[in-house]
């Protein structure tokens, strides 16, 4: 694993949760499909389908269902969840939940198909499930944001540089990350784009980033203007209308190697990237274009909760039943 266990890797104080614990909590597939029973019919309580009433349901011994005491109605906890259609043990699943809520940096398939013994294809697909739990949709609500760029892939050694011309291997990410406050700890949300162009960046600017916000960047041509931007809002007769979008904006000239000018810098969001850096380089090798969002997304996931006390796994777990159909 090299580097990825780092110093940098380790979780808040309040985020851990050592493989001990989750071996007492989870030891079986029993446990971890009670758990989500529970999590999802507290107390066993389903309103059942054919008495239409809300009965408690008991486990039935060596299947995965439950069934209503009034008629014996059966229910499975795992209807429309990411385990629905999956034949690999529950614990099994727990436990690559369980790693992937383990460090900021990620793991790898290759680590689950180790310590499991399950193949290399099951252990990728249950990560890719995993993931789904893992993308959302956020609105950045600091005031002081940082929006940068970097560069995924490509054949050159240093490998998140700009591209060199007619480079197309390389797929451009775009970052943007609210400054942390004493009372919050920054979010980030990260975009795989097409490219890097004025009318991208503007995009992504007026989906996630409030009015009057201070927007940091470096001297990228592309985030000239942004103090002129608008946005279209609907008035209250529903007639769409240009509004300024009052941003301000400060760059730091890295070009001419100045990287922090009193606050003005864009160290915050280079943070974020650091991690993706070393996760995706050192643990996942070679992801290629059509998976990066997801690996984006479970690093702004990751990122994102690193203030919540409550351990990374549990906040997945959660996600569970949130996400299911
Ligand atoms: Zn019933």
């Amino acid at each position: 694993m090299g580097d990825v266990q780092g110093r940098n890797n380790t979780l808040a104080k309040a985020q851990k949760y050592t493989v001990t614990q989750f071996n007492a909590e989870f030891p079986n597939d029993d446990a971890c499909l009670a758990y989500i029973m529970e999590q999802r019919f507290p107390g066993c309580l389903v309103t059942c389908e054919k008495c239409k009433e809300e009965h408690k349901h008991y486990r039935i011994a060596g299947r995965k269902v439950y069934s209503c005491d009034h008629c014996g109605t059966h229910i499975s906890p795992l209807a429309g969840t990411i385990f629905e259609k999956s034949c690999t043990p529950l614990k099994l699943w727990f436990h690559a939940m369980f790693q992937m809520g383990s460090t900021k940096c990620g793991i790898s398939a290759k680590q689950i198909q180790r310590e499991t013994g399950v193949t290399y294809k099951t252990a990728w697909r249950m990560f890719k499930q995993i993931r789904t739990l893992m993308s959302e949709e956020i609105a950045l609500e600091g005031s002081s944001v940082e929006m940068d760029e970097m560069y995924h892939g490509g054949k050159r050694k240093h490998g998140t540089g700009r591209p060199a011309v007619g480079d197309k291997t390389k797929i451009p990410v775009v970052g943007i990350v609210e400054r942390p406050t004493p009372e919050k700890k920054g979010r980030v949300v990260a975009r795989v784009t097409p490219d890097v162009k004025i009318g991208t960046m503007r995009g992504l600017l007026r989906e996630y980033v409030l009015p009057k916000s201070t927007v940091y960047t470096d001297e990228m041509k592309s985030y000239i203007g942004l103090e002129t931007m608008q946005k279209q809002v609907a008035d209250r007769d529903g007639k769409k209308q240009w509004k300024p979008l009052g941003y301000r904006h400060r760059r730091i000239n890295h070009s001419a190697k100045v990287y922090v000018m009193g606050d003005i810098h864009t160290n915050t969001v280079e943070g974020f990237w650091s991690l993706i850096k070393r996760g995706i380089g050192g643990t996942h090798h070679a992801v290629s274009q059509k998976y990066l969002q997801e690996y984006l997304n479970e690093y702004a996931f990751r990122y994102n909760r690193r203030g919540v006390e409550r351990p990374m796994f549990t906040q997945i777990l959660e996600q569970v039943s949130e996400r299911a159909v």
